[in-house]
Protein backbone atom coordinates (compact mmCIF):
# COMPACT_ATOMS: atom_id res chain seq x y z
CA UNK A 1 0.00 0.00 0.00
CA UNK A 2 2.78 2.48 0.83
CA UNK A 3 4.75 1.57 -2.13
CA UNK A 4 1.47 2.24 -4.73
CA UNK A 5 0.90 5.46 -2.45
CA UNK A 6 4.77 6.23 -2.89
CA UNK A 7 4.58 5.40 -6.86
CA UNK A 8 1.43 7.68 -7.38
CA UNK A 9 2.37 11.01 -5.59
CA UNK A 10 6.01 11.34 -6.02
CA UNK A 11 6.48 13.49 -3.70
CA UNK A 12 5.93 13.83 0.12
CA UNK A 13 5.16 16.62 1.87
CA UNK A 14 6.52 16.91 5.90
CA UNK A 15 3.84 18.29 8.08
CA UNK A 16 5.43 19.87 11.76
CA UNK A 17 8.45 21.66 11.88
CA UNK A 18 9.10 22.29 7.85
CA UNK A 19 5.69 23.81 7.57
CA UNK A 20 7.00 26.91 6.03
CA UNK A 21 6.13 25.76 2.53
CA UNK A 22 3.25 25.88 -0.38
CA UNK A 23 1.35 24.44 -2.49
CA UNK A 24 3.34 26.70 -5.26
CA UNK A 25 6.85 24.51 -3.38
CA UNK A 26 5.45 21.24 -3.78
CA UNK A 27 4.21 21.52 -7.16
CA UNK A 28 7.46 23.06 -8.24
CA UNK A 29 9.47 20.33 -6.35
CA UNK A 30 7.55 17.81 -8.11
CA UNK A 31 7.82 18.84 -11.50
CA UNK A 32 11.76 19.11 -10.99
CA UNK A 33 11.01 22.73 -12.20
CA UNK A 34 14.28 23.46 -10.48
CA UNK A 35 14.89 27.47 -11.36
CA UNK A 36 11.64 28.44 -10.88
CA UNK A 37 11.58 27.12 -7.48
CA UNK A 38 14.58 28.68 -6.67
CA UNK A 39 13.03 31.87 -7.71
CA UNK A 40 10.06 31.39 -5.76
CA UNK A 41 12.23 30.33 -2.73
CA UNK A 42 14.33 33.63 -3.10
CA UNK A 43 11.14 35.77 -3.80
CA UNK A 44 9.93 34.43 0.03
CA UNK A 45 12.97 35.12 1.76
CA UNK A 46 13.69 38.17 0.44
CA UNK A 47 10.59 39.67 1.58
CA UNK A 48 10.75 37.90 5.04
CA UNK A 49 14.56 39.66 5.21
CA UNK A 50 13.06 42.80 4.37
CA UNK A 51 10.15 42.05 7.13
CA UNK A 52 12.98 41.25 9.36
CA UNK A 53 15.17 44.27 8.28
CA UNK A 54 11.89 46.35 9.50
CA UNK A 55 11.77 44.61 12.77
CA UNK A 56 15.15 45.35 13.51
CA UNK A 57 15.09 49.12 12.64
CA UNK A 58 11.72 49.35 15.05
CA UNK A 59 13.67 47.92 17.93
CA UNK A 60 16.46 50.40 17.45
CA UNK A 61 13.71 53.15 17.46
CA UNK A 62 13.28 51.92 21.40
CA UNK A 63 16.62 51.99 21.59
CA UNK A 64 17.15 56.29 20.28
CA UNK A 65 13.96 57.32 21.77
CA UNK A 66 12.68 57.59 25.14
CA UNK A 67 9.36 59.12 23.71
CA UNK A 68 6.68 55.96 22.56
CA UNK A 69 5.79 58.79 20.21
CA UNK A 70 8.66 58.61 18.05
CA UNK A 71 9.08 54.81 18.47
CA UNK A 72 7.52 52.63 15.45
CA UNK A 73 4.48 50.49 16.77
CA UNK A 74 5.06 47.06 14.63
CA UNK A 75 1.81 45.00 14.86
CA UNK A 76 1.49 41.24 13.57
CA UNK A 77 -2.19 40.32 13.02
CA UNK A 78 -3.60 36.58 12.46
CA UNK A 79 -7.02 35.30 12.32
CA UNK A 80 -6.29 31.78 14.02
CA UNK A 81 -8.47 28.63 13.32
CA UNK A 82 -12.02 28.44 15.45
CA UNK A 83 -11.80 26.50 18.56
CA UNK A 84 -15.10 24.47 19.36
CA UNK A 85 -16.03 23.25 22.80
CA UNK A 86 -16.32 21.87 24.71
CA UNK A 87 -12.74 20.34 24.35
CA UNK A 88 -12.08 17.89 26.63
CA UNK A 89 -7.99 16.18 26.55
CA UNK A 90 -9.55 12.37 25.64
CA UNK A 91 -12.47 13.42 23.74
CA UNK A 92 -14.38 10.30 22.87
CA UNK A 93 -16.88 11.57 20.26
CA UNK A 94 -15.49 13.21 16.92
CA UNK A 95 -18.96 14.92 16.21
CA UNK A 96 -19.00 16.84 19.26
CA UNK A 97 -15.37 18.30 17.95
CA UNK A 98 -17.37 19.10 14.24
CA UNK A 99 -20.33 20.98 15.84
CA UNK A 100 -19.10 22.31 19.44
CA UNK A 101 -20.01 25.74 20.34
CA UNK A 102 -17.34 28.28 17.84
CA UNK A 103 -14.76 30.92 19.35
CA UNK A 104 -13.20 32.57 16.42
CA UNK A 105 -9.76 33.93 17.57
CA UNK A 106 -7.84 37.02 16.18
CA UNK A 107 -4.49 37.49 17.60
CA UNK A 108 -2.65 41.03 17.24
CA UNK A 109 0.93 40.56 18.30
CA UNK A 110 2.96 44.09 19.63
CA UNK A 111 6.12 43.00 18.28
CA UNK A 112 8.67 44.99 20.22
CA UNK A 113 7.04 43.56 23.93
CA UNK A 114 5.64 40.10 22.38
CA UNK A 115 2.33 40.69 24.44
CA UNK A 116 -0.26 38.98 22.13
CA UNK A 117 -3.75 40.29 22.57
CA UNK A 118 -6.09 37.38 21.29
CA UNK A 119 -9.98 38.90 20.59
CA UNK A 120 -12.72 36.22 21.39
CA UNK A 121 -15.55 35.91 19.30
CA UNK A 122 -17.92 33.16 21.31
CA UNK A 123 -20.81 32.53 18.08
CA UNK A 124 -23.70 34.58 18.78
CA UNK A 125 -22.16 37.60 19.83
CA UNK A 126 -20.50 39.41 17.10
CA UNK A 127 -22.36 39.80 13.40
CA UNK A 128 -20.09 36.65 12.44
CA UNK A 129 -18.91 37.84 9.03
CA UNK A 130 -15.35 38.05 8.56
CA UNK A 131 -13.36 40.08 6.20
CA UNK A 132 -13.28 43.81 6.75
CA UNK A 133 -15.98 44.00 9.80
CA UNK A 134 -14.33 41.70 11.59
CA UNK A 135 -10.73 42.83 10.58
CA UNK A 136 -11.87 46.48 10.60
CA UNK A 137 -13.13 46.73 13.98
CA UNK A 138 -10.45 44.96 15.93
CA UNK A 139 -8.24 47.16 14.51
CA UNK A 140 -10.20 49.67 14.94
CA UNK A 141 -10.37 48.62 18.61
CA UNK A 142 -6.65 47.85 19.01
CA UNK A 143 -5.71 51.26 17.05
CA UNK A 144 -7.52 53.25 20.02
CA UNK A 145 -6.96 51.04 22.99
CA UNK A 146 -3.69 49.67 22.60
CA UNK A 147 -1.02 51.73 24.70
CA UNK A 148 1.46 52.12 22.46
CA UNK A 149 -0.63 51.80 18.49
CA UNK A 150 -2.40 54.82 20.20
CA UNK A 151 0.31 57.07 20.21
CA UNK A 152 3.05 56.25 17.98
CA UNK A 153 3.51 57.89 14.50
CA UNK A 154 4.54 55.48 12.54
CA UNK A 155 2.71 52.16 12.50
CA UNK A 156 3.96 48.59 10.42
CA UNK A 157 1.12 45.85 9.98
CA UNK A 158 2.26 42.76 8.99
CA UNK A 159 -0.38 40.39 7.92
CA UNK A 160 -0.85 37.21 5.75
CA UNK A 161 -2.03 37.37 2.03
CA UNK A 162 -5.68 36.27 2.36
CA UNK A 163 -7.41 38.47 0.16
CA UNK A 164 -10.92 37.98 2.04
CA UNK A 165 -9.63 39.20 5.23
CA UNK A 166 -6.53 41.28 5.07
CA UNK A 167 -6.14 42.21 1.19
CA UNK A 168 -9.06 43.75 -0.32
CA UNK A 169 -10.04 47.15 -1.15
CA UNK A 170 -11.66 47.76 1.82
CA UNK A 171 -8.73 47.65 3.95
CA UNK A 172 -6.97 50.02 1.91
CA UNK A 173 -9.31 52.40 2.17
CA UNK A 174 -10.28 51.79 5.96
CA UNK A 175 -6.29 52.90 6.60
CA UNK A 176 -6.31 55.45 4.08
CA UNK A 177 -9.53 57.14 5.72
CA UNK A 178 -7.85 55.91 9.12
CA UNK A 179 -4.56 57.85 8.50
CA UNK A 180 -6.64 61.35 7.43
CA UNK A 181 -8.92 60.97 10.72
CA UNK A 182 -7.03 59.74 13.55
CA UNK A 183 -5.03 62.61 14.59
CA UNK A 184 -8.65 63.94 15.24
CA UNK A 185 -9.75 61.10 16.96
CA UNK A 186 -7.45 61.01 19.49
CA UNK A 187 -4.37 59.32 17.93
CA UNK A 188 -0.88 60.52 16.55
CA UNK A 189 -0.40 58.18 13.88
CA UNK A 190 0.97 60.12 10.68
CA UNK A 191 2.28 57.32 8.68
CA UNK A 192 1.11 53.45 8.13
CA UNK A 193 2.84 50.61 6.33
CA UNK A 194 1.25 47.04 5.58
CA UNK A 195 3.25 44.52 4.45
CA UNK A 196 2.58 41.08 3.20
CA UNK A 197 4.91 37.93 2.79
CA UNK A 198 4.56 35.82 -0.29
CA UNK A 199 1.19 33.51 -0.10
CA UNK A 200 2.26 30.05 1.87
CA UNK A 201 5.11 31.56 3.59
CA UNK A 202 3.56 33.49 6.12
CA UNK A 203 4.47 31.38 9.55
CA UNK A 204 4.87 34.57 12.31
CA UNK A 205 4.17 36.09 15.53
CA UNK A 206 0.88 34.89 16.31
CA UNK A 207 1.27 31.24 15.41
CA UNK A 208 3.66 30.74 18.04
CA UNK A 209 1.45 32.33 20.45
CA UNK A 210 -1.65 30.41 18.87
CA UNK A 211 0.25 27.61 19.14
CA UNK A 212 0.84 27.84 22.82
CA UNK A 213 -3.24 28.31 23.05
CA UNK A 214 -3.44 25.26 21.33
CA UNK A 215 -1.16 23.03 23.61
CA UNK A 216 -2.70 24.50 26.70
CA UNK A 217 -6.42 23.17 25.78
CA UNK A 218 -5.07 19.82 25.75
CA UNK A 219 -4.20 20.00 28.88
CA UNK A 220 -7.46 20.83 30.80
CA UNK A 221 -10.64 20.54 29.77
CA UNK A 222 -12.51 24.00 28.21
CA UNK A 223 -16.00 24.09 28.49
CA UNK A 224 -17.33 27.57 28.49
CA UNK A 225 -15.79 31.07 26.81
CA UNK A 226 -15.24 31.91 29.62
CA UNK A 227 -13.13 29.37 30.50
CA UNK A 228 -10.81 29.85 27.07
CA UNK A 229 -10.53 33.46 28.41
CA UNK A 230 -9.82 32.63 31.65
CA UNK A 231 -7.18 29.71 30.23
CA UNK A 232 -5.56 32.43 27.46
CA UNK A 233 -5.27 34.99 29.98
CA UNK A 234 -3.63 32.72 32.78
CA UNK A 235 -2.00 29.76 31.49
CA UNK A 236 -0.88 30.65 27.79
CA UNK A 237 2.27 31.93 28.30
CA UNK A 238 3.59 35.62 30.22
CA UNK A 239 2.86 36.98 26.78
CA UNK A 240 -1.04 36.02 25.76
CA UNK A 241 -3.87 38.00 26.93
CA UNK A 242 -7.28 37.84 26.01
CA UNK A 243 -9.92 40.48 24.53
CA UNK A 244 -13.85 39.79 25.40
CA UNK A 245 -15.82 40.36 21.70
CA UNK A 246 -18.13 42.61 23.99
CA UNK A 247 -15.24 45.27 24.00
CA UNK A 248 -15.53 45.36 20.04
CA UNK A 249 -17.92 47.76 18.38
CA UNK A 250 -18.56 45.89 14.97
CA UNK A 251 -19.02 48.33 12.24
CA UNK A 252 -20.52 47.86 8.44
CA UNK A 253 -16.89 49.65 6.95
CA UNK A 254 -18.04 48.41 3.80
CA UNK A 255 -21.40 51.13 3.31
CA UNK A 256 -19.10 53.73 5.75
CA UNK A 257 -15.96 53.88 2.75
CA UNK A 258 -17.67 53.67 -0.26
CA UNK A 259 -19.07 56.89 1.01
CA UNK A 260 -15.55 58.26 -0.24
CA UNK A 261 -13.31 55.73 -2.30
CA UNK A 262 -13.88 54.27 -5.27
CA UNK A 263 -10.60 53.74 -6.68
CA UNK A 264 -8.95 50.17 -5.91
CA UNK A 265 -5.41 49.13 -6.72
CA UNK A 266 -4.63 46.85 -9.76
CA UNK A 267 -3.18 43.42 -9.27
CA UNK A 268 -3.49 44.22 -5.71
CA UNK A 269 -2.90 40.69 -4.75
CA UNK A 270 0.93 40.36 -6.10
CA UNK A 271 1.50 43.58 -3.93
CA UNK A 272 3.84 43.18 -0.80
CA UNK A 273 4.18 46.45 0.53
CA UNK A 274 1.21 49.67 0.97
CA UNK A 275 1.98 53.17 2.51
CA UNK A 276 -0.41 55.68 3.80
CA UNK A 277 0.66 58.35 5.13
CA UNK A 278 -0.97 62.09 6.53
CA UNK A 279 1.49 63.99 3.54
CA UNK A 280 -0.67 62.11 0.83
CA UNK A 281 -3.61 61.63 2.34
CA UNK A 282 -6.46 59.89 -0.03
CA UNK A 283 -3.32 58.18 -1.41
CA UNK A 284 -2.23 54.66 -1.29
CA UNK A 285 1.86 53.57 -2.30
CA UNK A 286 2.27 50.24 -3.75
CA UNK A 287 5.03 48.28 -4.98
CA UNK A 288 5.29 44.54 -5.89
CA UNK A 289 8.32 43.96 -3.90
CA UNK A 290 10.74 45.39 -1.64
CA UNK A 291 13.57 46.63 -4.10
CA UNK A 292 11.18 47.73 -6.64
CA UNK A 293 9.99 51.41 -7.51
CA UNK A 294 6.52 52.22 -5.63
CA UNK A 295 3.54 53.55 -7.27
CA UNK A 296 0.84 55.92 -6.26
CA UNK A 297 -2.66 55.36 -6.39
CA UNK A 298 -5.31 57.98 -5.80
CA UNK A 299 -8.57 56.43 -4.05
CA UNK A 300 -10.92 58.89 -3.56
CA UNK A 301 -13.93 59.59 -5.50
CA UNK A 302 -14.35 62.29 -7.85
CA UNK A 303 -15.64 65.27 -5.46
CA UNK A 304 -14.41 63.82 -1.83
CA UNK A 305 -12.42 65.93 -0.08
CA UNK A 306 -10.63 64.95 3.41
CA UNK A 307 -12.47 67.14 4.97
CA UNK A 308 -16.03 64.75 3.96
CA UNK A 309 -14.25 61.95 5.70
CA UNK A 310 -13.29 63.90 8.83
CA UNK A 311 -16.88 65.76 8.78
CA UNK A 312 -19.55 63.47 6.50
CA UNK A 313 -22.70 65.16 8.77
CA UNK A 314 -21.45 68.04 10.41
CA UNK A 315 -20.39 65.66 13.16
CA UNK A 316 -17.10 66.85 14.23
CA UNK A 317 -15.14 63.63 15.12
CA UNK A 318 -14.55 60.36 13.13
CA UNK A 319 -15.86 57.75 15.76
CA UNK A 320 -18.81 59.61 15.93
CA UNK A 321 -19.45 59.47 12.22
CA UNK A 322 -19.39 55.70 12.01
CA UNK A 323 -21.93 55.05 15.11
CA UNK A 324 -24.96 54.78 12.60
CA UNK A 325 -22.57 52.04 10.60
CA UNK A 326 -22.45 49.82 13.71
CA UNK A 327 -23.48 46.32 12.93
CA UNK A 328 -25.39 44.08 16.11
CA UNK A 329 -24.76 40.52 16.62
CA UNK A 330 -26.24 37.71 14.40
CA UNK A 331 -28.29 35.52 16.71
CA UNK A 332 -27.95 31.49 16.88
CA UNK A 333 -30.93 30.61 14.62
CA UNK A 334 -33.15 27.68 15.02
CA UNK A 335 -31.35 24.95 13.33
CA UNK A 336 -27.68 25.54 15.18
CA UNK A 337 -29.26 26.03 18.34
CA UNK A 338 -30.96 22.19 18.25
CA UNK A 339 -27.25 20.98 17.33
CA UNK A 340 -26.01 23.46 20.30
CA UNK A 341 -29.00 22.09 22.82
CA UNK A 342 -28.05 18.25 21.75
CA UNK A 343 -24.83 18.94 23.34
CA UNK A 344 -25.90 20.30 26.14
CA UNK A 345 -28.60 17.34 27.27
CA UNK A 346 -25.15 14.86 26.02
CA UNK A 347 -23.20 16.34 28.42
CA UNK A 348 -25.97 17.73 31.26
CA UNK A 349 -24.09 19.45 33.99
CA UNK A 350 -21.04 19.02 32.91
CA UNK A 351 -20.34 22.18 30.82
CA UNK A 352 -22.76 24.10 32.49
CA UNK A 353 -25.62 25.88 32.00
CA UNK A 354 -27.20 26.82 28.17
CA UNK A 355 -26.29 30.51 29.50
CA UNK A 356 -22.83 29.26 30.90
CA UNK A 357 -21.69 27.26 27.23
CA UNK A 358 -23.03 30.20 24.88
CA UNK A 359 -22.30 33.03 27.15
CA UNK A 360 -19.74 35.88 26.20
CA UNK A 361 -16.25 35.60 27.12
CA UNK A 362 -15.69 37.61 30.91
CA UNK A 363 -15.35 35.99 34.02
ZN1 LIG B 1 6.39 28.42 -1.48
Amino acid sequence: MFLFIWKKLGYIRIMNNRTDFCDNCVLLRATANFPLLFMHLNQAKKQRDYINQKRRAVVQTFADFDNPVKQTCLISCDLSEKKRIPIFSDQPAQYYYMSGFTIDICGMLHETSHQQSNYLFPEGHWPQEKGISLIGSIWFHYFRHHPHAKVSERMIIVTDNCAGQNKNRWLVWLLASWIIVAQHSGNNTTEITQLFPIVGHTKFGPDRNFALISSATKKEAICTPSQLYDLVNSRCGKHNSAVCSSLVIFYDWKCFLEQFFDKTVPGIKSMHEFQYSIDHPGAVFVRVDSDSPFKRIDLMAAGVTVEHIRNPDGVKYFPLTVDKFKMPPKPIDDARQKQLDMILKHYGTLIGTKEEYQGPCTL
